[in-house]
């Protein structure tokens, strides 16, 4: 990984707030608050994990990023420029340097296309030249995916699951990008195949210098592939730390719930556990719950909990909780950012 101090990426209290409009004139009532107020980085060459249950932010998270929806407030810093409000025309160039998988191998391709159309593209939209031309550009890039070059005249229906995902790839890889947003990479792929397209993200990036945004909801596709892991819980970033820590010494009661739910292959270690089945469903993100937000769902919730909502503080090793009763925390280790006083 590159050691340089300037992160790739950086939102400083990104929000995005889908309205809800009623009647004719579509007065706004009320608001889908799908992700409010989330701050963090992604450092050249890394992947940072992005976790949580369904309808948490994380997918929004990923388009806010690639400028696919515009922000409702905060700020989106792509290699130090503000990116927040560029228009779709001074986006455009960057948009080569920044680029996404999506989850649905089958419908994010067209079906009509054959796949040298599929993976060249980026070429044509872009209006890049390439020195021997776009369809040997696009057979090299399909034999770095593990496909055949000669399969450039197929359609995607005469392609497996998994192949398709590579094919996804190697579109988003056409125009050679700093930065990758994968949102569930391989949910959509029978377990068998998953591991191979796993192998297959990590080997390209370390052969193009690739850094990754993986967006997933399985804690075991995630451990596998991430450098930092930061976990989302209705529009909020609850906890953020390198893979190890997370892992091993979670420290957000929702983190701790979450891997207690992770199949452990190792039947000693399995024996031990305790999984913790958390109570309810996932509170509306249009009326989220005061405070801390996990609150209503949390079996360490005290009155604080539902008046003062937790900072996201930072420990000496660099691992980010937000809670005022954390798990795993030595005495006094964690420190607040923002001046809230945090309960001992
Ligand atoms: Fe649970 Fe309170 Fe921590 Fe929220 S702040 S996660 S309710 S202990």
């Amino acid at each position: 990984m590159s050691e340089s101090p300037e992160p790739l990426l950086s939102l400083t209290d990104v929000r995005k707030h889908f309205p809800i409009t009623k009647g004719l004139i579509k007065r706004q009532v009320g608001a889908v608050k799908a992700v409010d107020g989330i701050s963090f980085d992604v450092r050249r060459g890394e992947t940072l994990g992005l976790v949580g249950e369904s309808g948490c932010g994380k997918t929004t998270t990923g388009r806010l990023i690639t400028r696919l929806i515009e922000p409702t407030d905060g700020r989106i810093m792509f290699e130090g420029r503000d990116i927040t409000h560029m228009s779709q025309g001074d986006l455009r160039p960057l948009r080569r340097d920044m680029q996404m998988i999506f989850q649905d191998p089958y419908s994010s391709l067209n079906p009509r296309h054959t796949v040298g159309a599929i993976v060249g593209a980026p070429f044509r939209i872009q209006g890049v030249r390439t020195e021997h031309g776009t369809k040997k550009a696009v057979q090299e890039i399909l034999e770095l995916v593990g496909l055949n070059p000669e399969h450039y005249n197929r359609y995607p229906h005469e392609f497996s699951g998994g192949q398709r995902q590579r094919i996804g790839i190697a579109r988003t890889l056409a125009l050679k990008p700093k930065l990758i947003i994968a949102d569930e990479p391989v949910s959509a792929l029978d377990v068998s195949i998953q591991a191979q397209v796993v192998n297959l993200l990590e080997d390209l990036q370390n052969e193009l210098d690739l850094t990754y945004v993986v967006i997933a909801h399985d804690l075991s596709v995630v451990r596998h592939i991430s450098d930092r892991v930061a976990v989302m819980y209705l529009g909020k970033i609850v906890e953020i730390a390198d893979r190890k820590d997370l892992y091993e010494s979670p420290m957000h009661p929702y983190t701790t719930a979450l891997l207690s739910a992770v199949p452990i292959p190792d039947v000693r270690r399995r024996a031990g556990r305790e999984r913790i089945r958390l109570l309810g469903d996932v509170p509306s993100p249009i009326n989220p719950p005061p405070a801390c937000r996990f609150h209503t769902r949390c079996w360490k919730a005290q009155e604080v909990c539902r008046t003062v909502e937790p900072p996201l503080a930072e420990l000496a090793t660099g691992h980010r909780v937000a809670c005022h009763f954390p798990e795993n925390a030595p005495a006094g280790a964690v420190q607040d950012t923002s001046g809230t006083e945090v309960p001992a």
